[in-house]
């Protein structure tokens, strides 16, 4: 059935060239030629190891004058005017991101300070940052400040999976967490203007339900290949569907209470050692509560998520003995103003949101004793 609110300006987004495949890195040469000779590269001393001088070689092969940015590990701004400065001096005329989603989003920013273009290369799929046009930005502390939002998308994204397959399981688990509530959330923030200012388009609708599809059919089998460090088809497939069409689905879509939930977990400091997508699961059993989701609903969301070892009780997220005074500090943060939590179409406030945290965590205790779920 056509949306009967789409009458007015509707808006889709997305990076201009999105390339994935094994050893993809070698060719990045080719595909970076467009956009410079003098890029600034931030990724991180480990990625730098196992990605980054191979990423340089071929690009000094092909002439390209190569400045490493060290990457500090945290998307703040103190680190992103860092980069800045390296890359005023270096006078580089495009960034190159190599790593994970907080030196995506710091390149990101860096490259919109210098009015520059951006690539994009994740050594994970862990989180829908590469694609779109905005950074999640963190206090020095790792605390969730702010979005912050560009005028293009990234110029290329180029996906290594030869690379992504030898990263640790949990990143892909977490990549699965994030990409998930992609059709959930976009489903309640059909109504509301998404990241790019307008409603969403029926495209978004669409990206969002193959997301949801690939994860269910292939989630499992790719998480276990990826223990296996095996390169398999499905493995791809989810690699493109926490990268690519949750990237899309998110930033076109728009997100609702499952991503502002895991902002709002950004105050328990105990769980800081978690990644973005494991305190978004949380936060889609937490949104599914909102919604009023049967048992057989949820059952089927938790299960993908234990069945990929993504937390969903406050014991496996590590705060076993939390206190209703820091779960309402976390309901609190979700409501913020301006959070995707007021694009939910159910009725919102503290209480509901400190109610539905803590419901979230009784369905997936009951879900384990009930089917005797139990850790491979
Ligand atoms: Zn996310």
């Amino acid at each position: 059935m056509p949306n009967p609110k789409h009458l007015t300006e509707r808006i889709f987004q997305s990076p201009s060239k999105y390339i994935q495949g094994p050893n993809a890195i070698k060719n990045a040469a080719k595909y970076l030629d467009a956009m410079g000779r003098s890029p600034l590269l931030a990724v991180d001393d480990l990625v730098y190891d196992i990605a980054g001088k191979g990423l340089v070689e071929a690009l000094e092969k092909a002439q390209f004058k190569v400045t490493r940015g060290r990457f500090g590990g945290e998307a703040s701004t103190q680190e992103i005017n860092r980069l800045v400065t390296l890359g005023r001096e270096s006078q580089a005329d495009f960034v190159i991101a190599l790593g994970g989603g907080k030196v995506i989003d710091s390149a990101k920013n860096v490259a919109d300070i210098l009015k520059v273009p951006v690539a994009v290369l994740p050594t994970t799929a862990s989180t829908d940052a590469p694609c779109s046009a905005l950074s999640v930005i963190y206090t020095d502390g790792g605390e969730f400040e702010k979005y912050t939002f560009y005028d293009k998308n990234p110029n290329l994204v180029l996906v290594d999976t030869s690379v992504v397959v030898k990263a640790p399981a949990r990143f892909l688990a977490a990549g699965i967490g994030d990409a998930i509530a992609t059709n959930i959330e976009a489903r309640q923030a059909k109504y509301s203007a998404n990241f790019g200012g307008l409603l969403p388009t029926d495209l978004s609708e669409a990206i969002g339900a193959k997301c949801e599809e690939i994860l269910f059919k292939f989630g499992k089998q790719a998480y276990e290949a990826n223990k296996a460090q095996a390169l398999t088809p499905a493995f791809e497939a989810v690699v493109e569907a926490n990268t690519l069409l949750s990237g899309l689905g998110f930033e076109s879509g728009g997100l609702a209470a499952a991503h502002a939930i895991h902002n709002g977990f950004t105050a328990i400091h105990a769980m800081h050692g978690l990644m973005h997508g494991e305190k978004v699961a949380f936060g889609v059993v937490s949104q599914l509560i909102l919604n009023g989701a049967d048992t057989a609903e949820l059952d089927r969301y938790i299960g993908l998520m234990l069945s990929v070892d993504l937390p969903v009780t406050f014991e496996q997220l590590g705060i076993p003995n939390v206190t209703d005074e820091e779960l309402r500090a976390v309901a609190h943060l979700s409501c913020a103003p301006g959070e995707t939590i007021w694009n939910m179409e159910t009725a919102i406030n503290e209480d509901i949101v400190f109610n539905a945290i803590k419901g979230a965590n009784a369905a997936s205790v009951s879900y384990i004793k009930r089917t005797g779920f139990k850790k491979e």
